[in-house]
């Protein structure tokens, strides 16, 4: 059951030019947890989980999803289509295509991901937009959509490939603040359905609530990481008190 799988991130490392943006990042992530990244803009947050998906190829390192194995080194197309089915990724700017409907941009990564025929898709669509409160929009384009509910689109097209692992980089950043609540709450069942999650936030509160782990990242490398009453109330290096005194 790949939704269960076992994630082991070792040695990750990304290069700009001569910039090292992530310098060999080992992380094990356990079924079902649910992660929270913070720190400073600029530090990899983004970088990271968009080498998990090979949106960015890492210049070294390797990612394990349960039986899948894919190292920088020798890297394949095949490879990186498996790992982009066991990494679902839910973009800043949600990243729709405008002109496709609520139900075709589901639809879309089921049919070139997944390979799944277009009724089973359609099938899947419907029930994920009936799930995430949008059943009523799915012939609409996204620009007839508020920004909580493409964002919401954007969550259910990643819900959709059903992956271990869901990638959320600043999610909520874009939106509104009138919309931020409706797509937290989203975020907040698919936590509680013990979907494993890796989510760059700003929503302090919110990683408070569901994070199993919050990790620190300054300069490409995970500075600290803890349980969230720990890393919030008492963290141990300066880097963290400094950026928690900042933001909060
Ligand atoms: P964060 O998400 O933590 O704000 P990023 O991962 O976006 O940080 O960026 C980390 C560093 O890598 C920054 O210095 C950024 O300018 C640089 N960077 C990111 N993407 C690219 C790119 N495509 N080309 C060159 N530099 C990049
Ligand atoms: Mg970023």
């Amino acid at each position: 059951m790949t939704n269960s799988s076992a994630i082991r991130i070792s040695g990750l490392t990304k290069r700009f030019g001569a910039t090292t943006v992530l310098n060999g990042i080992d992380l094990d992530i356990a079924p079902g947890e649910r992660i929270v990244i913070i720190g400073p803009s600029g530090t990899g947050k983004s970088t990271l989980l968009r080498c998990l998906n090979y949106l960015d190829r890492p210049d070294a390192g390797q990612i394990r999803i349960g039986d899948l194995t894919v190292d920088a080194a020798h890297a394949r197309a095949a490879d990186i289509l498996a790992l982009r089915r066991r990494t679902a990724f839910v973009f800043q700017n949600y990243a729709l295509f405008a002109n496709k409907t609520a139900r075709q941009n589901i639809t879309e990564a089921l049919i070139t991901v997944k390979g799944l025929p277009k009724p089973e898709a359609n099938a899947r669509a419907d029930a994920i937009l009936r799930d995430t409160g949008l059943a009523d929009k799915a012939d609409s384009y996204p620009a007839a959509l508020s920004g909580g509910q493409q964002q919401r689109v954007g969550i259910g097209r990643a819900m959709a490939l059903d992956a271990p692992l869901m990638l959320f980089d600043e999610p909520t950043s874009a939106l509104d603040p009138e919309w931020v609540g409706e797509v937290l709450d989203l975020m907040r069942r698919l936590a509680e359905s013990r979907q494993t999650m890796l989510i760059v936030t700003h929503e302090m509160q919110f990683a408070r609530e569901i994070a199993d782990r919050v990790l620190f990242m300054e300069g490409g490398r995970i500075v600290e990481q803890g349980p969230p009453a720990q890393i919030f109330t008492a963290p141990q290096d300066p880097r963290t008190a400094d950026f928690l005194r900042r933001v909060t």
